[in-house]
């Protein structure tokens, strides 16, 4: 985006225009921007209230104010649609192409480049920047030196390296004497909304299995220790799984299915609480818990149950209603609504401290023809497409400014 924006002011700058060149270390262009989103691409949030959209954005809403009264959600939009990408809105405000293809984007980018007559050099790894008197004076690339009038880092975090972004930037930036936050590591809770979870916060399910699915599908299966807590689920089974979990959540709809009874089958399951049942004839169900589910858990689950009352008597439960209790206990209910930590839903921060940034232009306050953005801002925020804005926005006006 930046590079392509840069491109457009540059041709339309008279006399002479201006080039710009985008170096990038892998083979080819976009490599994480291809797999956001499962490949679907969550490209932005189409929450409209602006006030809303930054609040998501935490300590960093008044830094985002003037960026974004330069490209906002609005001017996302116009922009993938008018150039041929119409823009779908699904669950939670979330923004996908309508192909739900993150290839389609990425492609409207390459076009917006070429367009732009932005030169486009791959494999071409920047080794460093050097800098003078608070200016960028050159990097370097495969030992050459190259020079410009402005420069800016698009390097991205350090999320999936395998898709190119291995911090380089951070450490540039360092280097020069920028403060490069360090990112909050993803090994959080998770944050459920169901009522149950929370009812039985300080207990912990002993031995459990946890299924995560992403959109209805079985994506990652643990077992061990969950801790309920008040807002979600914790213990260091789930916070090991935390930055897994993370990518999901970038990718859709999060749910889980936390099976209390692991070691038995269903057929298993329902012998042994027919057992239960049949020596506590004459008890009521809410007695008889803690031998057929993990104890304590009555009140959080019993009510859960469709049409079974706490107090109904063992000997009249039906057979049907004994296979709707192992089928509560197989696969207890979790929606994941994120993850606990910086802002209670982060999954992404770390980077350019913002004080160092100038919010009208994304040049650093340290080197005046330095610009910074994307992933490289310290910007904290949830999944749900505020990534990709982020990155839309920082990207057009560093290409505006530059
Ligand atoms: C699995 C996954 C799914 C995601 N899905 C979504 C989503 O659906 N919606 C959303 O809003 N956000 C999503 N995100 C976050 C989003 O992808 C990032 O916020 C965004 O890609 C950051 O863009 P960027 O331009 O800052 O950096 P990046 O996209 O990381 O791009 C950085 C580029 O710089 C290149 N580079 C790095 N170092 C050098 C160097 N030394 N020399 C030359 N080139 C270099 C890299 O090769 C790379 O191409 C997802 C993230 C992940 C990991």
């Amino acid at each position: 985006m930046a590079a392509g924006r840069a491109g457009e002011r540059g041709k339309t700058r008279l006399p002479a225009g201006r080039q710009v060149l985008l170096l990038e270390k892998n083979a080819v262009l976009g490599a994480k921007l291809k797999i956001t989103g499962g490949g679907r691409c969550n490209i932005t949030n189409a929450e409209e209230d602006e006030q809303v959209l930054l609040a998501h954005y935490g300590d960093a809403k008044p830094f985002l104010h003037s960026p974004f009264s330069q490209f906002g959600v609005a001017d996302t939009f116009n922009f993938f649609e008018s150039r041929g990408l119409p823009l779908v809105v699904q669950a939670r405000k979330r923004a996908f192409p309508k192909t739900e293809k993150a290839l389609d984007v990425f492609k409207i980018l390459e076009k917006y480049i070429l367009m732009g007559g932005v030169e486009v050099r791959t494999k071409a790894s920047v080794e460093k920047i050097n800098v003078s008197d608070g200016k960028v004076i050159s990097v370097i690339v495969d030992g050459k030196e190259l020079t410009a009038e402005s420069y800016i880092l698009a390097t991205g975090g350090k999320s999936h390296p395998e898709t190119g972004s291995t911090g380089d930037g951070f450490s540039w930036l360092s280097d020069i004497g920028h403060t490069v936050k360090e990112p909050t590591p993803t090994i959080v809770p998770l944050a459920a909304e169901d009522e149950w979870v929370k009812k039985l916060a300080g207990v912990t399910l002993h031995d459990v299995r946890i299924i995560f699915f992403l959109d209805g599908k079985r994506k990652i299966v643990l077992k061990g220790d969950i801790l309920c807590t008040h807002f979600g689920l914790s213990g260091p089974l789930i916070l090991n799984s935390a930055g897994d979990v993370a990518d999901l959540l970038h990718a859709g709809e999060v749910t889980a299915q936390i099976d209390a009874s692991p070691q038995d089958d269903i057929g298993a399951l329902d012998k042994k609480i027919t057992t239960v049942f049949d020596n506590n004839k004459n008890k009521a169900l809410k007695s008889v818990w803690n031998e057929i589910a993990p104890v304590g858990t009555g009140n959080a689950l019993l009510p859960l149950l469709n049409g079974i009352e706490p107090d109904i008597k063992v000997h009249s439960i039906t057979k049907v209603e004994r296979r709707q209790i192992v089928d509560l206990l197989k696969a207890l209910p979790v929606t994941i609504t994120g993850l606990m930590g910086y802002d209670r839903a982060v999954v992404a921060d770390g980077g350019l401290a913002l004080d160092e940034v100038d919010t009208r232009t994304m040049r650093s306050k340290k080197y005046s023809n330095l610009y910074v953005t994307g992933d490289l801002l310290h910007i904290s925020r949830p999944s749900g497409g505020y990534s990709l804005q982020l990155c839309w926005t920082t990207g057009y006006v560093a290409g505006s400014n530059s």
